[in-house]
């Protein structure tokens, strides 16, 4: 039965949905889980009642998270996602010629969801290199040294089991478990929206690591649709990096835009540098 759909992205704004049909819904042990047939942009996974992916414009996100910090590494054999449950990073990171694809998600309900409802991005799970964990990234993470080459935090908002994974002490944590020349992804949330947050966050990881940048995509169903991604380097300058060519498909991800990524609106390197 069809209905509208609205997600508050900010305490006074609300972006809403025309949705054919509910596919799913439970309640699982750390959420509320929902899947939806939308009429505009296709099924959609909502965690709480905020949009964590829409099939129209999931490859935008999935393919920055992913390609930007692999390509600036250039050599990673092991890459962990923490969060991530739907698949859809994996799916990208098992693009490249990787050894190993670990994922953490504390939700097993999102993982099942993902195998049952998102076959586009659960298709990852089926790689012999990857390895699923159910667990809490913050824990898996600290017993780590020096182990993984790309760390990629996909993670909900900063609310629930997701606040450790915006912490300072969770950072320092990552920064242990790559090694010398690791590199560090986390989705930073819209800068119209959560500015504070971004600046807090670029401060704690410039704290921790020698070299820390945002970069931007445009990702239409996230509060603001202009969303940051803040990556810590041990050693390689991102900025140093041009990617020449790609040898497989992407439908947002291009060398030209891995380097525009990295050019940030006046206001976004205000919040940074304020
Ligand atoms: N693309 C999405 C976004 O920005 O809204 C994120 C998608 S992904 C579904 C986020 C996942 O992070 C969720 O499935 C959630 O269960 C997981 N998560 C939250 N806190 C976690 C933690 N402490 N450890 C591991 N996974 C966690």
């Amino acid at each position: 039965m069809e209905f509208w759909f609205s997600e508050y992205q900010s305490k006074n704004v609300k972006m809403s949905y025309r949705i054919r049909m509910q596919l799913h819904r439970e309640k699982t042990k750390f959420q509320e889980l929902a899947v939806f047939d939308s009429e505009d942009c296709g099924r959609m996974l909502i965690l709480d009642d905020v949009v964590q992916l829409t099939m129209k414009d999931e490859f935008v996100y999935h393919e920055m998270m992913s390609h930007v910090p692999l390509f600036t590494h250039g050599n990673a054999k092991k890459v962990l996602v923490i969060g991530g449950g739907d698949g859809g990073t994996l799916r990208e990171i098992l693009k490249h010629p990787v050894e190993e694809a670990h994922l953490v998600e504390i939700d097993e309900g999102v993982i099942e969801a993902a195998k049952n409802y998102f076959p586009e991005l659960s298709v990852a799970f089926k790689d012999e290199r990857a390895k699923i964990f159910c667990e809490d990234g913050i824990a898996f993470i600290k017993d780590k040294k020096n182990f993984y080459d790309i760390i990629i935090i996909d993670s909900t908002d900063p609310i629930g089991p997701a606040v450790g994974l915006f912490a300072k002490e969770f950072y320092n944590n990552v920064y242990e478990a790559l090694t010398e020349d690791g590199i560090f992804v986390a989705q930073t949330e819209s800068p119209f929206f959560f500015s504070e947050l971004l600046k807090r966050i670029y401060k704690d990881v410039s704290s921790i690591f020698k070299y820390t940048n945002v970069y931007i995509a445009t990702i239409p169903t996230y509060p603001g649709a202009l969303w940051t991604f803040t990556m810590g380097s041990k050693k390689i300058n991102p900025l140093e990096r041009t990617v020449d060519k790609i040898d497989f498909d992407t439908k947002y991800y291009t060398p030209e835009i891995h380097k525009a990524a990295f050019v940030l609106p006046a206001f976004v390197k205000k919040i940074i540098s304020g």
